[in-house]
């Protein structure tokens, strides 16, 4: 089997799961061009726990984590079985005494909202991957280059969040703050000179990079698919903009 790709999907709004917009459409048009995949492995920003978790269920259910939404958005289910294979072939990699098990997570709407444009008839397996809250940067990133054979194994990686997040200056238009635009592009410099350092080093990358992090979880997924990436593989953005003020829609595909 041919090696996978890997992705990192700026998700925003879950309202990109059922909007007709530039993100949904760059979405479901990256996922027409996807080799198909055996099973998918998703980190989202939206599953924090104390050490590394693993979703092992055969049937996910959708979850509704967040508030104040239209009733489309839960009447929304995302069916994809899960993958209890997949689970602990994670497991074998990792190190048992390092991920555990998880059987009542499911799919949150990082997971779900972007899956549901790249493979909308929900027939391929999806386990999620948790972040654990007692890692640092650099951990997260040896922990996605630990995942990495996977991609010879028809699994595809796929990291949600945002590269810029700052909900506290969100602004629900389309515009972007001079530092988003600032810190995006440099981000989007370090990923196309395949030089991860700066971005795992993120908290020395001054006031723009704080602005952009201030809660990192959004952050983190992306240094799953960094650390998944091969030296010199080729980079494609299939959606590129900040929107709402402080939110990077950047959405990569390595490989
Ligand atoms: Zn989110």
């Amino acid at each position: 089997m041919n090696r996978m790709p890997v992705l990192f999907v700026g998700h925003g709004s879950p309202m990109n799961a059922i909007e007709d917009n530039e993100f949904s459409r760059a979405w479901t048009v990256a996922g027409k061009a996807l080799p198909a995949p055996k099973a998918i492995l998703c980190v989202s920003a939206h599953w924090e726990t104390q050490g590394t978790q693993v979703t092992a269920m055969e049937k996910p259910r959708t979850i509704y984590d967040f508030y104040g939404f239209p009733p489309e958005l839960y009447a929304l289910t995302y069916s994809a079985p899960g993958s209890p294979e997949l689970a602990q072939r994670v497991i074998d990699l990792v190190g048992a005494d390092r991920i555990a098990p998880d059987l009542t997570w499911g799919l949150d709407h990082g997971a779900w909202s972007v899956l549901s444009r790249l493979f909308p008839k929900a027939d391929v397996p999806v386990v999620q991957l948790s972040l654990d809250v007692g890692k640092n940067a650099q951990a997260h990133y040896d922990l996605g280059r630990q995942l990495q054979p996977l991609r010879d194994e028809g699994v595809l990686i796929v990291g949600s969040g945002n590269i810029v997040h700052n909900l506290r200056m969100v602004v629900f238009e389309d515009t972007a703050y001079d530092w988003a635009v600032s810190f995006d592009a440099k981000v989007k410099q370090w990923i196309l000179d395949d030089n991860p350092e700066p971005i795992i080093n993120y908290d020395r990358q001054g006031r723009e990079a704080a602005l952009a992090i201030n809660s990192a979880e959004h952050y983190k997924p992306l240094l799953y698919t960094l650390g998944a990436r091969d030296p010199g593989e080729p980079v494609h953005f299939f959606a590129e903009k900040v929107w709402g003020g402080s939110l990077s829609m950047r959405s990569v595909r390595i490989g």
